[in-house]
């Protein structure tokens, strides 16, 4: 007889995976219902005609949480996952021809961005020197504490972020700032960019995203061996080292709550008790399908969603020595892409153009001599966008793009082709309007305004995932499972403010 209290979790993206294995360390009996054949959500892979691809996150950043997952489960990461520190972050394509290397080495970056485009070096010192203080004073207070519960920061950490916010990061938007505090376009355009790590738009979110880059230039970017596909295969299999259950295939369709309480759920038409539900699921869509709440999920839309995404996989018939891991290639006006992703709800005829690359860094993930592209252009999430005439409008746009760019008929390289839209990440995923990130931060209260990581007025009900605080993207994920842990931890005593 197993008397330890049931915990379901719904979905197995990265944060539900997460959240199962510190609730079975902390000692519960969790049960996993996720409605897909497999493991990882946006974290998945697949193999096409020789050539592996991920099929979702390609930037691996903050490797700690990860470790930080496998020291609290008392397992060595090495038996599970390995990975190493990319020696360069970007490899940058501007429109005025200009190719600029980003080296994760902090001088040799400064060094180049001096040489390539004339940007004084001590911007370069100064702009991440003030990230890594936000990142350090303010960040880390929103990525490690749930911000809906009184007391979880000390007087000490509010202090010291009071002290590091600045009128211009809270007043002025990242493009604006950007703009003030760099020399050269080409440079504010770069770190512009940093924007999208959350979906959003740098003309309109507040300069406190100027953080981001810490994250990247300052801590480092990683490379996981087997490619990101490994990350969800080695939270998998501590999942079920520790005794989680898994049950795939298997869609929630509603969750029983009871007198303010959750009761479990009802999957395939049986019912499922519990003693707690964590939703991974898209928060929007947990209010409106799995409690029936339309009113409250009508309230979550208040806030902007996030941008999405087309991808195109592309198997390519030879190597481009002049590219690396990750390379963007730039539109000529920045301000005007974002617009159309943002406000006209299309995609600039000149698009962004995102390409990572795996087969760089390990053989046997394309044919020898070839090379897996994944090229991936930020467009609007789907309001009902005529799909099926953007995506080879947007093809045409990128092959012509890159052939200039890279003197090469690009469309008679490509070997084998799949696409990805905002409709079919929704569908892949359940994230509303095929967001990739949840919500955007294009308001300077989007962090305040997130939903918090468990239910004000239902007991046991808890949230996890890039759709929720903190955030989307993989380190956001993972730190909303421990938040989840935490606040759980210590029986549901939960004070709301
Ligand atoms: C194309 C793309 C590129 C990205 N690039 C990056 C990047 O480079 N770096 C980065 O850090 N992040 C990136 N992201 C974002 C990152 O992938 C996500 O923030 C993160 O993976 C989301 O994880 P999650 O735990 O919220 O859940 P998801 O991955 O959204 O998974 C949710 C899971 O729940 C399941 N589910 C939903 N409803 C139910 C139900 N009712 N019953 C059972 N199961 C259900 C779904 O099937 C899914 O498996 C990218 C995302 C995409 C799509």
């Amino acid at each position: 007889m197993d008397n330890r209290k049931h915990a379901i979790v719904i979905g197995a993206g990265i944060a539900g995976l997460a959240s199962s294995i510190r609730l079975s360390c902390m000692g519960w009996r969790v049960s996993v219902f996720e409605k897909n054949s497999y493991p990882g959500g946006k974290l998945s892979s697949f193999d096409q005609d020789g050539y592996r691809f991920d099929a979702g996150p390609s930037l691996f950043t903050q490797p700690q949480n990860i470790e930080e997952l496998f020291a609290f489960a008392g397992e060595p990461i090495d038996h599970y996952f390995k990975y190493q520190r990319v020696p360069v972050t970007c490899t940058y394509f501007f429109s005025n021809g200009k190719k600029l290397t980003a080296w994760a080495e902090r001088k040799k970056f400064a060094d180049e961005m001096h040489s390539v485009l004339g940007e004084p070096r001590e911007n370069i010192y100064n702009y991440l020197d003030n990230a890594s203080e936000l990142y350090e004073n303010v960040g880390e207070l929103f990525l490690k504490h749930s911000l809906h519960r009184p007391g979880d920061f000390s007087v000490k950490e509010i202090a010291k972020a009071l002290q590091t916010v600045k009128f211009p990061h809270l007043f002025k938007t990242l493009g604006h700032y950007n703009g003030s505090v760099f020399a050269t376009p080409e440079a504010a355009q770069l770190f512009n960019r940093y924007a999208t790590y959350n979906g959003s738009n740098p003309y309109s979110a507040p300069a406190m995203l100027s953080l981001i880059p810490h994250l990247e230039m300052n801590e480092g970017t990683f490379y996981p061996e087997g490619g990101m596909i490994s990350i969800t295969n080695a939270l998998y299999q501590l999942a079920l080292k520790k005794g989680v259950a898994f049950f795939f295939d298997s869609p929630v369709d509603s969750i029983k709550t009871e007198k303010g309480k959750v009761e479990g759920v009802y999957a395939g038409g049986a019912f499922y008790g519990a003693d707690m539900v964590v939703s991974n699921q898209d928060v929007y869509f947990t209010y409106k399908h799995l409690l029936k709440q339309e009113a409250k999920a009508a309230k979550l839309l208040k806030q902007e969603r996030s941008s999405s995404a087309l991808i195109f996989y592309w198997g390519i018939g030879r190597n481009f020595e002049q590219l690396g891991l990750h390379n963007i290639f730039f539109s000529a006006d920045y301000q005007e892409e974002f617009r159309h992703i943002f406000q006209t709800g299309d995609v600039w005829h000149d698009p962004t153009i995102y390409i990572n690359i795996t087969s760089k860094m390990e053989a046997g993930l394309a044919p020898e001599g070839k090379e897996n592209w994944f090229v991936m252009v930020n467009v609007p999430a789907n309001r009902g966008q005529n799909w099926e005439a953007l995506k080879p409008q947007v093809r045409k746009a990128v092959i012509n793009k890159l052939s200039t760019a890279l003197q090469a008929d690009i469309a008679a390289l490509i070997e084998t082709e799949a696409v990805l839209d905002p409709i079919a990440i929704e569908a892949k995923t359940r994230s509303y309007m095929g967001s990739l990130y949840g919500t955007s931060s294009n308001s300077r209260f989007a962090a305040f305004l997130r939903h918090p990581n468990f239910s004000k007025d239902i007991k046991g009900l808890f949230f996890v995932g890039g759709s929720v605080h903190p955030g989307g993207g993989i380190p956001l994920c993972l730190r909303s499972a421990a938040i989840m842990a935490n606040i759980a931890g210590p029986g549901f005593s939960i004070k709301t403010v």
